[in-house]
C-alpha cells in the first residue's frame, strides 16, 4: 500500500500525533520523564517514527504510586458512592465509543493491526467491558453469617463480611492488544474503587495515553488513573518492587510473569498474571475439513498470531489431516498482507523488528528440527515487520516449535489417532490458556472438555471473548482470572467482622 492509499486519519488522530513528543499522566498532570529521556515509537508497517514518549524513571514510578495512594485515600474517590463510580465508567465507555475511530487508528499505527479489527474488536470490547464492569460497581457485597463459637455459648454475635478495594494497583501490559489489555485492568480496578498506575508496553504506549485523556474527560478524580510510559527494566520493574503497590496485574510473557510474581511475593502484593499460551485446535473425525481449515486459519492468523490464546497447534484426526492442512495452507497463502490502515488488509506487520526476527528464527528452528514448511516460511517484503502466514507440518511433539510460544503467524500441524491420544498431546506443553474443539459429535466433545487442561475451551470457534466469561490460564499460562465476576474479586480484600452484642 502506498502512502497515498492510506485512508485519511481523523482530525483527532492527526492532532494527537502532531504533538510528536508525548507526556505521561501522573496525578492529573501531563509530565515528561524526570530524566528528560524519551523512547521512540515506530509504525511497524513502514518503520517510520510516530513520536516519542517519556522514559519513566524509578522516581517517576514512585511519584505515580504516591499520586495513586493520595487519590485512593482522598474523599473525592474514597467516599464516592458506588453509583457514582458506575456513572464514571459508563461515561468513559461512551467516550471510548465516541473516539472509537481515533483510538483504532492510533492502535493500528502503533501496533500494526488492522484498523477495522482495532475498531470493531479491540475498541468495541473496551467499551463493552467498561459497561459490564460499571454494573458491578453497585453490586459488591459481603454476607451475614450466623456463627457458633463453641467456647462462648452464652454470648450472642453478629458476623458479616465486607469487600474493600485492595488499594493501589500496578498494571503492566503487553503490546498485542494495548488498549484492551489496559481496559481489562482498569475496568475492575475502577469498579471496585481502587486506583491505578498503568504501564503500557514500550512498543505501543500511545493508545493508553489517549485513554488517559478520556479518563480525565470522563471526570475521574486526579491520580485515580496514572499512566507511566517506559520499558520493562526501568519503569515496569520499579512498579513491581514498590511497597506502596497493593496489587499487581500483568499481561505478558510467562518469563516476565515469573519475575513479577517473585517481586510481588517480597511485599505480599496481590497478583494476577495472564501469560503465554500454546493453545491447541483439535479437529475431531466428524468435522468438515473445510470448516476446520477456515477455523484453524482464524485461530492462528487473527492479530498476526500475536494472541496469548492463539491456536498455534493444530491436531487433526489422521483421516482428514492432509486435506485440512492443504486447505489451511491455501487460506494462509490467500491472506492479504498489508498496512493495518488499509481496510482490505487481513494480516498486518508484527509489532517490532525484534518480534519479526524472533518469529523467523522459530521458523528456522522448526525447519532444522524436521518440520515441513507447507505455507509461508519467511519474512514478507523488506520494509516493515511482515512475516508470511506459515504452516509447519509433520512436526515432532517435542520440537521447540510445538512446545514454545512463538507469538506470530506460525501454526504447527500434527495428526492423531484417538481421543485419549489427542487429549494427552493437547496437554503436553507447559501452558494451558485456551483450546478449541471442532466437532458436532456432542458426546465426544463433552468427553474431551474435562480432559483439557486449559482456562478456556471453545467449541467450533476460537479467540472469542466476552466480558462476563472469566479468562485466564491453567499451568504456566497464569494465575487468577480476567473478566467476569471472578476478576472483580481479584481487586477486593475480604474483611470479616464479628461483633458481640
Ligand atoms: P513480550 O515478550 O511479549 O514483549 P513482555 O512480557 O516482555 O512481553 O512485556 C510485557 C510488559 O512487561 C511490557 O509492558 C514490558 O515493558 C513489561 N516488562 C518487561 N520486563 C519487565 C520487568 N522486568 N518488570 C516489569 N515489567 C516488565
Amino acid at each position: 500500500m502506498s502512502n497515498a492509499d492510506i485512508p485519511q486519519l481523523t482530525q483527532r488522530t492527526t492532532d494527537f500525533l502532531a504533538r510528536g513528543k508525548h507526556a505521561m499522566l501522573i496525578g492529573g498532570q501531563w509530565v515528561a520523564s524526570s530524566s528528560g529521556q524519551t523512547l521512540e515509537v515506530t509504525n511497524p508497517a513502514d518503520e517510520s517514527l510516530l513520536g516519542s514518549v517519556p522514559a519513566a524513571t524509578e522516581g517517576d514510578v514512585d511519584s505515580a504510586v504516591r499520586a495513586a495512594r493520595q487519590a485512593f485515600e482522598s474523599p473525592a474517590w474514597a467516599k464516592m458512592r458506588p453509583d457514582q463510580r458506575q456513572r464514571l465508567l459508563l461515561r468513559l465507555a461512551d467516550l471510548v465509543e465516541e473516539h472509537a475511530r481515533t483510538l483504532a487508528e492510533i492502535e493500528s499505527l502503533d501496533n500494526g493491526k488492522s484498523v477495522v479489527i482495532a475498531e470493531h474488536v479491540d475498541v468495541a470490547l473496551v467499551a463493552s467491558y467498561f459497561r459490564y464492569m460499571a454494573g458491578w460497581a453497585t453490586k459488591i457485597e459481603g454476607s451475614t453469617l450466623d456463627v457458633s463459637i463453641p467456647f462462648a455459648p452464652q454470648n450472642e454475635f453478629v458476623g458479616y463480611t465486607r469487600k474493600e478495594p485492595v488499594g493501589v494497583v500496578g498494571a503492566i501490559v503487553a503490546w498485542n492488544f494495548p488498549l484492551l489489555l489496559a481496559a481489562w485492568k482498569l475496568g475492575p480496578a475502577l469498579a471496585t474503587g481502587c486506583t491505578v498506575v498503568l504501564k503500557p508496553a514500550e512498543q505501543t504506549p500511545l493508545s493508553a495515553l489517549y485513554l488517559g485523556q478520556l479518563i480525565q474527560e470522563a471526570g475521574f478524580p486526579d491520580g485515580v488513573v496514572n499512566v507511566v510510559t517506559g520499558d520493562g527494566p526501568s519503569a515496569g520493574a520499579p512498579l513491581t518492587r514498590h511497597p506502596g503497590v497493593n496489587k499487581l496485574t500483568f499481561t505478558g510473557s510467562t518469563e516476565i510473569g515469573k519475575l513479577i510474581g517473585k517481586a510481588a511475593m517480597d511485599n505480599m502484593t496481590r497478583i494476577t498474571l495472564e501469560l503465554g499460551g500454546k493453545s491447541p485446535v483439535i479437529v475431531l473425525e466428524d468435522c468438515d475439513p473445510a470448516v476446520a481449515a477456515a477455523g484453524a486459519s482464524q485461530a492462528i492468523y487473527f492479530n498476526q498470531g500475536q494472541v496469548c490464546c492463539a491456536g498455534s497447534r493444530l491436531y487433526v484426526h489422521k483421516k482428514n489431516f492432509d486435506r485440512v492442512v492443504a486447505d489451511l495452507a491455501d487460506h494462509a497463502k490467500a491472506l492479504k498482507i498489508g498496512h493495518g490502515m488499509d481496510p482490505a488488509t487481513q494480516l498486518g506487520p508484527l509489532v517490532s523488528r525484534e518480534q519479526m526476527d524472533r518469529v523467523c528464527s522459530y521458523i528456522d528452528i522448526g525447519r532444522q528440527q524436521g518440520a515441513e514448511v507447507v505455507a509461508g516460511g519467511a519474512r514478507a517484503g523488506s520494509l516493515g515487520y511482515f512475516v508470511q502466514p506459515t504452516v509447519l507440518a509433520k512436526v515432532d511433539q517435542k520440537a521447540r516449535v510445538v512446545q514454545e510460544e512463538i507469538f506470530g503467524p506460525v501454526v504447527v500441524a500434527m495428526p492423531y489417532d484417538d481421543l485419549d491420544e489427542v487429549a494427552a498431546l493437547a496437554n503436553d506443553t507447559p501452558f494451558g490458556l485456551g483450546a478449541s474443539i471442532w466437532s458436532n459429535d456432542l458426546s465426544r466433545v463433552h468427553r474431551l472438555i474435562p480432559k483439557i487442561k486449559s482456562g478456556t475451551v471453545w467449541v467450533n470457534c476460537h479467540n472469542m471473548l466476552d466480558p462476563a466469561l472469566p479468562f485466564g490460564g491453567y499451568k504456566q499460562s497464569g494465575f487468577g482470572k480476567e473478566m467476569g465476576r471472578a476478576a472483580l474479586d481479584a481487586y477486593l480484600e475480604q474483611k470479616s467482622v464479628l461483633m458481640m452484642v
